[in-house]
C-alpha cells in the first residue's frame, strides 16, 4: 500500500513540474500561473499609464484636464490608454502585426481588461477603426476590430460594425495627397442612427489622436452624445 502511495506522490510531483514547465513567463522564464504568459513580477513591471489628461491622454502632472483640451477640446470626450507603448508591448505589437499573429489580439484584450477606464457610465456601443482593404490584405486581420470583438464579448457590450467605414481608393482620389495627409482622409460615416448613445472607440495604439478625432466627429455626426476612446497603448512623445 505504502509503495502505491509513494508511486502516486511521485506521479503527482512529476505532473506538477511538467505543468510548471509548460507555463513559464515569456519574459523571465520563471514559472507562472497555468494559462498565463507572465509571472506576477513581470506583469507588475508592465508600463501602466502615468498621470494623463483624461480627455487627450497626454502626460499631465496633475491628472486633470490639460489647458489645450480646455481651450480647444477634441471631438472625443475622454480617452484612456491601458499602457504606455514601451517594452515589451512594442515588441509584442511587432510580432502581432508584422508576424501576422492574430492570437496576440486576445492577449492584448485580456491585458486591457486589467487596466481599464474607470467610469460610472459604461458605453452603450463599441466601435472599431476600420482598416483599408490594402492593409487587410497585407495583414489578414484588423487589430482594432479583433480587440473590439474580444472586449465586447468580455464586457457584454454590443459592437456597431458599420458606424465607420473606409473610403474607397476612388473616393480618396478626389483629394490631393497633401489634403489626405493633413486631414487623415480615409474614414467616412456609416450613416447609422447613434442618437443619444455613448459610443466607445476601441483601437490598438494612439499616437497623435488624429484618427480618433476624425472618428469621433463622424460618430457625433450620426447622433452619438458621448464618444470616448479606449486604446491598448499610447506612444509617449520624447520631451
Ligand atoms: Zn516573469
Ligand atoms: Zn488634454
Amino acid at each position: 500500500m505504502r509503495g502505491k502511495w509513494s508511486t502516486l506522490h511521485k506521479f503527482r510531483d512529476n505532473c506538477s513540474s511538467f505543468f510548471n514547465q509548460l507555463f513559464t513567463c515569456e519574459l523571465c522564464l520563471d514559472a507562472c500561473e497555468p494559462g498565463s504568459f507572465l509571472c506576477g513580477r513581470c506583469f507588475n513591471d508592465l508600463p501602466f499609464p502615468a498621470l494623463t489628461c483624461p480627455q487627450c491622454s497626454e502626460p499631465s502632472t496633475t491628472g486633470h484636464r490639460c489647458g489645450r483640451c480646455q481651450a480647444s477640446p477634441p471631438a472625443f470626450d475622454y480617452s484612456f490608454c491601458s499602457f504606455q507603448y514601451y517594452h515589451p508591448l512594442n515588441h509584442w505589437m511587432h510580432r502581432c502585426k508584422e508576424g501576422h499573429d492574430i492570437r496576440m489580439a486576445k492577449r492584448f484584450a485580456s491585458l486591457m481588461l486589467t487596466s481599464r477606464p474607470l467610469s460610472d457610465h459604461p458605453p452603450d456601443t463599441l466601435v472599431f477603426i476600420p482598416a483599408s482593404r490594402r492593409r487587410l490584405l497585407q495583414r489578414g486581420f484588423n487589430l482594432s476590430e479583433e480587440l473590439c470583438h474580444h472586449l465586447s464579448k468580455a464586457l457584454k457590450i454590443p459592437v456597431a460594425p458599420n458606424a465607420l467605414r473606409r473610403t474607397s481608393h476612388s473616393e480618396q482620389r478626389r483629394f490631393s495627397a497633401a489634403a489626405r495627409r493633413q486631414s487623415n482622409i480615409g474614414l467616412d460615416s456609416g450613416h447609422i442612427d447613434l442618437t443619444g448613445r455613448h459610443v466607445m472607440i476601441i483601437d490598438d495604439v494612439m499616437t497623435t489622436g488624429s484618427t480618433l478625432e476624425q472618428a469621433a466627429r463622424l460618430l457625433k455626426s450620426q447622433g452619438a452624445s458621448i464618444v470616448g476612446a479606449w486604446c491598448f497603448a499610447r506612444t509617449v512623445r520624447a520631451v
